[in-house]
Parts: C-alpha cells; structure tokens; sequence
C-alpha cells in the first residue's frame, strides 16, 4: 500500500502559508496570478532599477526616463474646481537640484509622503522649468535592518496590483527566495543543461541580478523550462495517440495517379514532389497521418491534396475536402470534378445554409460520420486555428482505423509556432511557387495620391486587366455594409464605363458565385471586397490590386490578400492606401514593400504584434509563457524539443 500522490512540493504551498501574507495580501497576490509560493517565485519583475548609480537631478531629461534620489523638502495638496479637481506636489532635493513630483487628482498620494523622506523615483521630466514629473513611480527608502533588499544594487520593480506595495512585494519575495531556493529542484533534463544556470540560480538572478546582463541568461533559462514543459506534454500526447490508433491502409497503387498526373497541364514542382513523398509515407505508414501542409499562396496545395486524395481512393477509401467558405468549396469543387470525373471518381458538393461563411469543425459536425472515410482534407487558408486543430485532434482518437488527416494552410508559420502550437502535427512546407509567374510588385501611398492610382487602375483595365480593390471589413456590421455600398457607387463612377462588382460577406452564397463567377469570365473589370476575398480565390488575369485602409490589416493578412494577384505569367501590381501618421505602422507596411516571401513576414508579424494576434483573435490556444518569447527563442524551442524527447 502507499500514500494518495500529492503535490509535496514545499513550493505548491498557498502564498498566505507565508509569514506575513494575511487574507488580504493573499487576496492582492492573486489579481496579479500569484497563489503558490512557487508562483511568487517565478512572478516577473517589470523593469529593474539601477540603485547604485542615479542621475542627479540637474541631469534629467525630458528624453528618458531615470532613477533620481532626493529628500522631501516640500509637500502639499492643493484643490480647485470647488474641490473636484486637486493636485498633489512633492519637491526633492538632492544637492544637486530640486524636482517636482505632481500627482493629478490623486488627493490620498498625500498620506504616503512626509517632508525629510528620502525618495527614489522614475520618470522623464515633462517640464524643466522647473524640473517637473508628472506621476514618477516613487519608493520612500525606509530606515531599517531591509534597507539593504531595496537601496545599493540592481532592485526589481514588479507589477502590482491596488493596494500592493512595491516594496512589500520586494522584501517578501527575498525572504520567500531565502527561505525556498534549495526547494528548487531542477526538472530532469538539467544534465543537458550546462551552459546555463541552474533554475535555482536564474530565479535568484531573475529577481537579484547582480549585473543587468544576469537577467536575460536568467530568462533563457527558465523560459527553457517552460518550453520543455510544454514539449513533454506535446510529444507524449502524440505517443499515446500513436499508441492508441492504428492507420487505415492508404498508400495507393498509382493507377489513378498516373492518368491524373498526365492529364494535369503541369509538371509538379521538386517541392511539391518532396511533400507528396512525405504523405505518401504517412499514408502507408503505421499511425494515421497528422500532417499540416504549409505553402504560400499560389504554391499549389490544392494539387497536392488532389494527389493525396488519390492515394486513399486507390486504396478504396473515400475522402472528405473541407473549405472555410462557400466560394473556395466550390471551386475546389469545379477542379476536383474536372480533375477526378474522368477518372470514375464521383464528387459531391455539400454546402451549410448557415448564415456564417465560417466553416467550423465542432464535434457534430464529425468528418469521420461519412462512410468508409479513409482521408480528412482541410483547407483551412489563414483560418487555420488551435481551436480547430484540438477538435480535429480528438477525431477518431482511440479507435482503430481512424482517418489520415491533412490540413492545409497558407499562413507561413515561424518555427517556433509551428514547433509549439502545433508540434503535434507533422508539419511539410511547399517552399517553392511553380515557376513563370509574374512579380508582384507593392507600393505603399498615402491617400491623396489616389487620384494618380486611379488613372494607373484605368490604364490596366484598357489593357484588358482585372483588378481588386479591397476595405478592410472584417466583420459584417450593416454599419460596414454601408460603407462598401457607398463606396461601390463611388467606385462606378470613379472608374466607367468599366465594370465593377461586388463582394462582401452578408450576400447569400449564390450571389457570391454569381459575383465570383461574372469576375472570373471578365463580365465584372474590378471586384470591389471585404477581406472575403483573402480566401484561395483564383484569377490570374486580376493583376492589380488596390487596399484601403491597409494599416487596419495585420501583415500576414495582407500578404494573403496580395496572393490574389500573381497568379498569371504578367507582373501584378498591390497598392496599400494608407494614411497612417505613426512610424511604426508606416514602416509594418514596408515590409510588404520589400519581401514577398511569407515566412519573412510571418516572422516580422509574430515580432511586432505577437503569436496570439498573427493567428487570429479567436487563438485562446496560445499557451501563455512567463519567461518563453514565440518571437524570439527559437533556439531555445528547438533545444526544449530535442531535451523532450531525452527524457521521454
Ligand atoms: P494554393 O497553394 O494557394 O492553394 P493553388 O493550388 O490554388 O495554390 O495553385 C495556384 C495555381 O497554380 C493554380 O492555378 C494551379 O493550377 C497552379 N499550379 C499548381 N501547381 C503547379 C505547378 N507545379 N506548375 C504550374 N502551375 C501549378
Ligand atoms: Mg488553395
């Protein structure tokens, strides 16, 4: 017999079985996600402040922000607008000069200076004459036997919550690492550890760095352990469904294959070739596929899924294809029966009369109810999601003969998504466009240039070329519509007597084709969109397109929009219309100006707006790490994965 497992780590202990931490504190502590003793320990210092050297105060700026130290000399509240309105005023000395603190309608600011404290404070000067700050973060340095925790070196300052002081915060999180730090043990994969500090150590360094430089080694360190922790659960999740599945026979004998090939018009491109040899190992292999299938736009996944889905009809299984949208189901249909009927194969369409144009696996709506499923095919484009991978994910989990299942997308994933958020798929990438297509070549402009733009669209058209323009409506408001109806009126006139059409979210499926399909036999000159258009549509005579509004997009959505033009052998042309005054969103749209590659912009993406917006809002998935940077630690991922898989 032997005890009921426990958390018997002194660290799992609940912060108010801390000597100092009543109902209260504890009650503060957790607004701010600390409820263990190990959760205190690993809580993230803000910013750190360099007590040993401070600017004198004749020496601050207006540029930066510093630490200064000075005695009260002054203090005072004063009122106005009948006593609705006050301000709060300290003034510090230093020797050197004095400076203004100024507190704005914070009256209680008043009981927590006295005239002869000394004071520690951070901030950028707003004024110089005098020196003034206006709501400078300010610590009073208490006399006492924990001076030393909180004056003369490199002090943390972590974020709070109501109520919570900084330097009460500080002093518990010492004595707590005094007391603890032999209780943190190091996680089993320490032996491939030896360029780092122990976890022991950086979670010292984390919090009492002896040099600034301390801190980022620290980082690394724990946000390794994170991302070991994470990996464990990946790759063992994936050996249980192995263990749990057997795969359904569908590796196919070529002879569909063969006569498609032939008949394609193409030769597949080396990378398409390399990806095919993937599945096909998969398809044969032991455990169903799990296979995500990445390739820019216009790289030519969906031959490939029709290869893929050859394989398991020779085998004499059937295949589901998923679409997000209407308009892509059916023209994946469109190739799917012109690729396949010849061949004997039938093909369906199957289409919801839902509302939403958002297709979206739930657990009802199971692709394995379909008889004899040998093959999953999702087409998920940019909307490929965690919350759609987990539902998948479950399908068909534990029963023998579960579907293979490819998921196809076009969002270019940086490593470190793919090797977190998705480390439980395989993942294969076609890296390479089928040759002879046209550059695309992409301006950014500001909005009074669109005259000029205009007279460059009209001179396409006469050419006899298509052309997109696009508003930035994600959501269907009727606020929106109106404004892309408005819009479309503007638009006729701006450009008669050519034809333009109109595409947005709230028209019902038929309209939509009837929209899609006047366009794509050049009935309809320009296609005026909602983001709609972002998804798999294909007409390669459209070589211009036009974005409005185009700092409203996120990089990586844009790059999809821009993947509808290029798909002809002519150079395409994509102007983003933007008049956005701050210098990050002018130089965010830069990007697109100079790279056309993908995963270049995925990465800047991920950098500039992080993983959870790159994906979509709806990525509630994105796992939150304290100390692990998805836009940075890319080394440190692929580190984490190899030390997962020695212990496991
Ligand atoms: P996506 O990866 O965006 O789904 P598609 O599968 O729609 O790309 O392919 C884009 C276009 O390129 C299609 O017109 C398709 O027929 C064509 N295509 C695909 N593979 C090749 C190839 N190997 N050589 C030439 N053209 C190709
Ligand atoms: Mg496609």
């Amino acid at each position: 017999m032997s005890p009921p497992e426990t958390n018997t780590s002194p660290l799992a202990a609940p912060v108010s079985s801390l000597w100092g931490v009543g109902a209260e504190r504890a009650a503060q502590l957790a607004r701010l996600g600390v409820h263990t003793i190990e959760d205190l320990l690993l809580h993230r210092p803000r910013r750190y402040e360099d007590r040993r050297h401070f600017r004198k105060i004749a020496e601050l700026t207006k540029e930066e922000a510093f630490t200064a130290r000075g005695t009260i000399v002054v203090q005072g509240l004063k009122r106005f607008h009948g006593g609705k309105g006050s301000v709060f005023e300290i003034v510090l000395d230093d020797g050197s000069g004095r400076l203004h603190c100024r507190w704005w309608n914070l009256p209680f600011m008043e009981k927590y200076f006295a005239v002869g404290d000394e004071v520690f404070v951070f901030g950028k000067l707003k004024e110089t004459k005098p020196r003034t700050m206006d709501h400078p973060e300010t610590e009073v340095i208490e006399p006492g036997e924990e001076g030393f925790i909180h004056i003369n070196r490199i002090a943390p300052v972590y974020p709070l919550t109501e109520g919570l002081p900084q330097r009460w915060l500080r002093g518990l999180i010492w004595r707590t690492l005094e007391k603890f730090e032999a209780q943190i043990t190091e996680p089993a994969i320490a032996p491939g550890l030896k360029t780092f500090p122990t976890r022991a150590n950086a979670v010292r360094m984390t919090h009492f760095p002896e040099e600034l430089t301390d801190v980022e080694i620290a980082r690394q360190r724990l946000a390794l352990d994170e991302f070991v922790a994470l990996q464990i659960q990946i790759q063992s999740r994936r050996k249980n469904f192995e263990a749990r599945t057997k795969a359904l026979p569908c590796g196919g004998d070529n002879r569909l294959m063969k006569p498609f090939l032939a008949q394609l018009g193409f030769k597949l491109t080396e990378a398409q070739a390399k990806v095919l040899r993937e599945i096909r190992a998969d398809m044969g292999g032991a455990h169903p596929m799990r296979r995500l299938l990445q390739g820019d736009v216009g790289a030519g996944k969906t031959a490939v899924a029709a290869c893929t889905a050859l394989m398991a009809l020779e085998s004499g299984f059937n295949v589901a294809l998923m679409a997000p949208t209407e308009i892509l189901a059916e023209q994946h249909f469109r190739n799917f029966q012109k690729w396949f009927v010849p061949l004997g194969i039938k093909v369906e369409l199957q289409t919801g009369s839902r509302k939403s144009d958002e297709w979206r696996v739930t657990s009802d709506e199971a692709p394995v109810s379909f008889a004899n499923l040998g093959l999953v095919i999702v087409d998920e484009q940019h909307r490929f999601g965690v919350s759609q991978r987990a539902a998948l994910r479950g399908k068909g989990e534990g029963q023998p003969g579960s579907p293979h299942l490819l998921v196809m997308t076009a969002t270019p994933i940086p490593r470190t998504l793919g090797l977190t958020l998705y480390g439980d798929l395989d993942v294969s990438v076609i890296d390479e466009l089928p040759g002879s297509r046209g550059e695309i070549k992409t301006f950014v402009r500001p909005a009074d240039k669109l005259p000029k733009v205009w007279g460059f669209i009209r001179e396409k058209l006469a050419g006899g070329r298509q052309a997109y323009v696009v508003y930035p409506r994600v959501e269907a408001t009727d606020k929106d519509i109106k404004a892309v109806m408005a819009e479309f009126e503007n638009l006729q006139k701006q450009l008669a007597p050519f034809r333009v059409g109109l595409l947005h979210g709230r028209l019902k499926g038929a309209e939509k084709e009837r929209a899609m399909a006047e366009f794509r036999a050049n009935r309809v000159n320009v296609l005026l969109a909602t983001s709609l258009i972002e998804v798999g549509v294909d007409v390669p005579n459209a070589t211009v397109m036009l974005i409005e509004n185009a700092e409203h997009f996120g990089l990586a959505q844009l790059h999809q929009l821009r993947g509808r033009i290029g798909r002809g052998t002519d150079e395409s042309f994509c102007i983003l219309i933007s008049d956005a005054k701050n210098a990050a969103a002018q130089s965010r749209l830069k990007i697109l100006e100079e790279t056309n590659d993908g995963f270049q912009i995925a990465e800047a993406d991920l950098k500039l707006r992080g993983p959870g917006e790159l994906l979509g809002r709806e990525q509630s998935g994105v796992p939150k790490f304290r100390f692990g940077d998805l836009a940075e630690d890319l080394e440190l991922v692929r580190q984490s994965r190899d030390l997962a898989a020695r212990v496991l």
